[in-house]
């Protein structure tokens, strides 16, 4: 029985990707055999999002690495969500968890995983994205140049972020195709320019992506 009359306390927290997530995945194989083509589904999947509102530029995929079938795809939610963790990375690791039933992607028993994003991680996914149990890094590209085009700040990275991941058993592929990565961010910045989309941002000066 509860004798107060104050509110509980919220006591759950959630995200979820908008439908068009699926019907996109659902137009590439169902096996994705090269690092080229998962970039280039991330790279499809950051341009429809920051045009569908609900975040940044940025999307993740985790991947079996023997099967190539996409065990799920995550979308920047911010925006749609309220939630300053709900990177794409975030996000795409935490439905692969909900989808095993498990927290280590890369437990004893099922298949490997890795994940792929369409830039480097921030501070905070690295983080996340180096507890998950993933065994593989694929990224379409990493620089300065996205903090440069979006605002977005990606925080205080290691200088041997590379070295980081690998030390812990993740082989990182660094970058995969730049150039189309960085049109989507391009695209991005001329709608920012035109006052067309929100870079959130907490404190004033950019935030994580
Ligand atoms: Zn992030």
């Amino acid at each position: 029985m509860n004798a107060s009359s104050e509110p509980a306390p919220i006591a759950s927290f959630g995200c979820s990707v908008p439908g068009w997530v699926g019907e996109e995945l659902r137009a590439f194989p169902a096996r994705l055999t090269s690092d080229a083509q998962k970039v280039q589904l991330v790279n499809r999947l950051a341009e429809l999002n920051w045009r569908d509102g609900g975040g940044g530029p940025f999307a993740a995929l985790v991947v079996g690495r023997e099967t190539g079938q996409v065990v799920a795809a995550g979308v920047n939610r911010v925006l749609a969500s309220g939630l300053s963790v709900a990177h794409a990375e975030v996000v795409a690791l935490s439905l692969a968890q909900v989808e095993r039933g498990q927290w280590d992607l890369g437990a004893a028993g099922s298949e490997p995983t890795e994940l792929v994003v369409n830039w480097r991680t921030c501070v905070q996914c690295y983080g996340a994205a180096m507890w998950s149990g993933i065994t593989r890094l694929v990224l379409a590209g990493h620089g300065d140049e996205v903090e440069e085009l979006t605002g977005f700040d990606e925080g205080p990275m290691p200088e041997d972020w590379i070295g980081k991941f690998e030390e812990r058993g993740i082989e990182v592929v660094p970058e995969v195709d730049r150039l189309s990565a960085l049109a989507v961010f391009e695209d991005y910045r001329a709608a920012k320019e035109a006052g067309e989309v929100v870079v959130y941002n907490a404190r004033g000066t950019g935030t994580n992506v």
